[in-house]
């Protein structure tokens, strides 16, 4: 409660155009520390991307790396996770949670690409979303990554802690701070915006805290380091 709090009052006194400066500054000091952050799960086409964030919903990028070689091997094109079965793709993907449920998801989304978008993964949000287990955050990995266009950013756990605590938002549900972070950083950015607040959650800024007193990043940006 504290937390937000101190984020609203911050959100009040500074200008939107203030806001969007020093918005543009942590955006910047994260890119220097950063320059290489990018998805964190391998893929190789736009369905392979679009299978390995369906299979990351509530499930490490790590544990999802570790299934998908094989997975891909099984079945290299999506016309064969189409003609096979959900029952046949779930071997696979058993060590990943909700796998039953995946692969469902994963077996019907082949199959209204094979039917209904000629074979390719689309590439627009309104057509991503009618696939069976995406939604808007899945939607965004998809279109930012594999398709370059930003069309939003991708809100994770990571993404939600780090822009409350850099006073970015003072919003908790995910869809209201991807409207706060639209709003403050150019378009361009939205799709390296939420890797850079990934990489900084895991290496710095864990859920209880992280280096809060030795960060530079977090001494000059943090509005909560001393409650944490
Ligand atoms: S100061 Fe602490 S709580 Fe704030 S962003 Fe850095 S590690 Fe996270």
């Amino acid at each position: 409660m504290e937390q937000r709090g101190q984020t609203e009052l911050l959100l009040r006194v500074m200008s939107s155009k203030k806001m969007q400066k020093r918005a543009q500054e942590i955006f910047n000091s994260l890119q220097e520390r950063y320059p290489d952050a990018h998805c964190a799960l391998n893929y190789s086409s736009p369905l392979e991307l679009l299978f390995a964030t369906i299979l990351s919903a509530q499930s490490t990028d790590v544990g999802v790396n570790k299934a998908t070689p094989e997975l891909f091997k099984a079945f290299p094109t999506v016309q064969a996770y189409a003609k096979s079965t959900p029952e046949e793709i779930e071997p696979y993907i058993s060590s990943i949670g909700l796998f039953r449920s995946k692969a469902k998801s994963i077996h019907s989304s082949a199959n209204m690409i094979v039917d209904d978008f000629n074979g390719k993964v689309p590439d627009t949000m309104s057509d991503l979303i009618k696939l069976r287990g995406v939604a808007r955050k899945t939607a965004n990995v998809v279109l930012g990554n594999a398709f370059n266009k930003n069309e939003g950013v991708v809100v994770d756990t990571h993404v939600a802690r780090l822009s409350q605590r850099f006073g970015l938002t003072a919003e908790t549900k995910p869809e209201k701070i991807e409207k706060d972070l639209m709003d403050l950083f150019p378009q361009k950015q939205w799709c390296m915006l939420s890797h850079l607040l990934v990489w900084h959650g895991r290496q710095v800024c864990k859920k209880r805290g992280g280096s809060c007193n030795t960060d530079s990043i977090c001494n000059r940006y943090c509005k909560n380091r001393d409650s944490v």
